[in-house]
């Protein structure tokens, strides 16, 4: 059988085919890149549209409580928070990722007095890296870097907060929550978890593992469109103490009693800094409840059984690329990467041919696999594209060749 026609029959019997039309998705493309910007939920422009016309534009102001703005951030992340295994309390959606890294990470320093390091590991997202070297030019925190499998052994009595990814942006690998949080735990450090490439795609159980802290992006895998809002997450434990240092009036306890002196929300809102974006949370909501309809343990079965279907199209071509991956569905999130020194070409010829993945330099080939909306069909088309590129040596064609692009 041709994988066109395996794919006809697990799209037949895929109890989540029906998801795909909730979703604008071009004619014509394949898009593998859903782990980078999630695609568009199709009532997003009627709730948008509504937001601005009748909440803005009419209500006014009066929309703050009239339409309920005011608990937009801690509506969505209760929303998020079943995705992530916490409680409705412990997560708001504000800010970027990366401005919740930071507030996250100088609440966790403040927490351990006389610990300054914050422990992660090389090749992180650039981002999360770069938050805790901007702390370190501060003075207040003090940057180590240690592979995955010497991680453990790195945490030394002056650690005071790991904070790793938990599904690898670039490889997809995944690290073994429960046994890091516990570690961490047991040499008296916190751990924050970005949750980034996690969050929509895969279960997580942050109370179950026992986390401190956690991040996530509201563009990938939750379709918030982009520059979505972010969630933050903190462990109820720790709301009380909390100190995080974007003292903004939002995050106040009383915001509109205007005192002049800084007091925090008591729980989760004391995350929040200034005004939320009421149009891009409006938006997030949209994708978080479709995410959270269908449900993000058949979700997970999806992605991998999408993957696996991807990697056997490939073997059915012949095709024979080296798998950065982890090749067993179970030690992965929801996409594959491939290694090849023209990976930039490559992957420039396949958006071409309307299969939209990623590039990540220096040679990875990445293809995201969001179950939401993705077929059987569309691993099969996808997987024979690849074949076909490879095979036509069309990639090496100037156009779409880096050095030509640059010179
Ligand atoms: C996508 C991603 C981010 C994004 O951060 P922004 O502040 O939204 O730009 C951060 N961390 C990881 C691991 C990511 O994958």
């Amino acid at each position: 059988m041709t994988p066109e026609a395996r794919a006809a029959d697990f799209d037949a019997a895929d109890p989540l085919g029906h998801f795909r039309a909730h979703f604008t998705l071009p004619e014509g493309v394949i898009y593998l890149d859903g782990n980078s910007l999630g695609a568009l939920p199709k009532a997003t422009p009627k709730r948008l549209q509504e937001v601005v016309a009748q909440e803005w534009g009419e209500g006014l102001i009066r929309s703050w409580n009239s339409a309920n703005w005011f608990d937009m951030a801690s509506r969505i992340g209760g929303k998020i928070a079943p995705l992530i295994g916490a409680a409705k309390h412990e997560v708001i959606a504000c800010d970027s990722t990366s401005v919740n890294l930071f507030k996250l990470i100088a609440a966790a320093l403040r927490m351990r007095p006389g610990r300054k390091v914050v422990l992660s590991e090389p090749g992180n997202f650039p981002t999360d890296l770069y938050m805790i070297a901007g702390l370190e030019a501060q003075g207040l925190a003090t940057r180590r870097l240690a592979e995955r499998a010497r991680l453990v052994a790195a945490l030394h009595d002056d650690v005071a907060l790991l904070m790793l990814t938990h599904v690898h942006y670039k490889t997809g690998a995944l690290h073994d929550m429960a046994a890091l949080t516990r570690a961490a735990h047991e040499a008296g450090a916190l751990v924050l978890w970005d949750l980034s490439h996690s969050t929509g795609a895969l279960p997580v159980d942050l109370d179950g593992v026992g986390a401190d802290f956690a991040v996530g992006c509201g563009y990938k895998y939750l379709c918030g469109g982009p520059g979505a809002p972010a969630f933050a997450f903190v462990a109820e434990r720790h709301q009380a103490d909390l100190q995080q240092p974007l003292t903004g009036w939002f995050g106040h306890a009383a915001p509109f009693a205007f005192s002049d002196d800084y007091e925090g929300a008591p729980g989760i809102e004391r995350l929040q800094c200034g005004t939320p974006p009421v149009l891009g949370l409006a938006a997030l909501e949209v994708g978080v409840d479709l995410i959270a309809e269908i449900g993000v343990a058949r979700l997970y079965g999806k992605s991998q059984a999408l993957s696996e279907f991807f990697l056997e199209s490939l073997m059915a071509h012949n095709v024979a690329l080296e798998l950065v991956s982890p090749p067993r569905a179970s030690e992965r999130g929801s996409q594959l990467s491939f290694r090849h020194p023209e990976a930039y070409a490559i992957c420039q010829a396949l958006i071409a041919r309307g299969v939209i993945g990623d590039f990540r330099a220096p040679d990875v080939l990445r293809l995201g696999f969001a179950p939401a909306y993705l077929s059987f069909a569309d691993m099969a088309a996808a997987a024979r594209h690849l074949a076909e590129v490879l095979a036509s040596g069309e990639w090496e064609r100037a156009e779409f060749n880096r050095r030509a692009a640059v010179t």
